[in-house]
């Protein structure tokens, strides 16, 4: 049996869930499918928090950053729910910082986002729970915010829904086909859907998704970790007095203040052994523990000790841009892939992805995002992983 339906997409994490919303929202007839249940923790957008800031090193991220912020407040809106806490963000380039500052001042200011530069006893003065290295320069992008990644992701679910999208899940897509004219076949719990158009964001299980196109791309998954700390004054670390902070040294590292308890969030960027999206483990791993907590303990000595890690997955392109449009060679597929650092952009994925989809074309420049871009067809030896 062959069901026809306009649009199918694959995967209802963070990307996926906002693809069906914004292409339901359109009046579109649309069908979601998750492999597992919906609001699972074995993906990508799982947990309490995510980073929503502008400060990114060019200026068509920082571009994008502002639709993301639009796109958040429509969907605050819609869905008459409080999901953005602005609490600000700082910036720590010590002296061997992987990324110039100038890189952000240069985007922030190509795009009129107001921020300040700070010297290190400026930062001292304003944030006295940090303890930093001579030479570290802070950048204060007041706008920053925290975004709920697992509230966010059911919002833009129940969302889809009120606008008549199909969603299912414990619904694994075992097989696709493209059909040419006559759409593309897609295979899920023992049924074939016919669609017209294609949109994949199965994140770590892209390419066994995209396997039945004879597509694969560069990507590598790593199981990331973050722990929770439990300080001995957790009114220091309440929004208001302390900030989100990004560590950009050699190893980076990234904080949030208290957020709906009295812990704070802290974690590496990008330090996790390389996985797949079925072979990782849920079991935090102690030493990588001990590695926050050794840099926390430096960095910001009153932030306790940790009460509890939890792991979760980065699926990442070599240079860690994202991957996002059309699949090579299959004119009625799209997809994307958010390289571990696409959650605060999901709304806007999600209306990309679904203008694509519908139109062919989309009002943002994705061209740095293609999928078939060199380094995406000619992988270089070494990835570059740095934002
Ligand atoms: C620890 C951590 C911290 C992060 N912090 C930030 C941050 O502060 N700010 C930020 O912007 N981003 C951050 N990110 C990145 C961000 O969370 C991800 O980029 C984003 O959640 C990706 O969403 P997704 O929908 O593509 O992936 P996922 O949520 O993994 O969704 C993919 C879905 O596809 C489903 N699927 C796969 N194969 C199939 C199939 N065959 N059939 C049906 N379904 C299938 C999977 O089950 C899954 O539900 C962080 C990520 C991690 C891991």
């Amino acid at each position: 049996m062959v069901e026809q339906v306009e649009y199918v997409v694959v995967g209802l994490g963070a990307f996926g869930s906002a693809t069906a919303y914004a292409l339901a929202r359109g009046g579109a007839d649309v069908l979601g499918l998750e492999q597992f249940e919906l609001g699972h923790v074995r993906g990508a957008s799982h947990d309490t928090s995510r980073i929503l800031r502008h400060s990114y090193h060019t200026p068509g991220y920082v571009a994008l950053t502002v639709a993301a912020y639009d796109d958040w407040a429509s969907l605050e809106r819609e869905a008459g729910e409080r999901l953005v806490t602005v609490v600000g963000g700082l910036d720590l380039f010590p002296a061997e910082a992987t990324v110039p500052v100038t890189d952000h001042t240069g985007s922030l200011s190509a795009n009129d986002v107001p921020y300040e530069v700070l010297e290190p006893s400026e930062v001292q003065q304003r944030f006295p729970q940090f303890v930093l290295p001579p030479g570290t320069v802070g950048l204060y992008q007041q706008r920053a915010a925290i975004v709920p990644a697992a509230r966010g992701t059911q919002t833009m679910q129940q969302m889809a829904r009120a606008h008549g999208a199909r969603l299912q899940d414990r619904c694994a897509v075992t097989a696709v086909r493209d059909r040419g004219d006559a759409g593309i076949d897609v295979d899920a719990g023992g049924q074939t859907y016919r669609c017209r158009r294609l949109v994949v964001c199965a994140d770590a299980w892209t390419n066994r998704v995209l396997e039945g196109l004879d597509v694969r791309l560069p990507l590598k998954t790593t199981q990331e970790q973050f722990s929770y700390f439990a300080p001995a004054d957790p009114a220091a670390f309440a929004p208001g007095r302390m900030p989100l902070w990004i560590w950009l040294g050699e190893q980076s590292f990234y904080g949030f203040p208290c957020y709906g308890e009295a812990t704070v969030k802290v974690a590496q960027d990008c330090g996790g052994p390389p996985v797949t999206g079925d072979s990782r483990s849920f079991d935090p791993d102690p030493g990588r523990e001990a590695l926050v907590a050794d840099f926390v303990a430096r960095t910001l000595p009153g932030i306790g000790r940790p009460v509890r890690s939890k792991t979760c997955l980065y699926t990442l392109t070599p240079e860690r841009d994202f991957a996002l449009g059309p699949v090579p060679g299959h004119s009625a597929a799209f997809a994307a892939i958010g390289a571990g650092h696409g959650f605060k952009f999901s709304p806007t994925i999600g209306r990309l992805l679904a203008e694509l989809a519908t139109t062919g074309e989309c009002t943002a420049d994705i061209g740095p995002f293609r999928l078939d871009r060199p380094v995406m067809v000619d992988p270089p030896p070494v990835d570059e992983w740095a934002v």
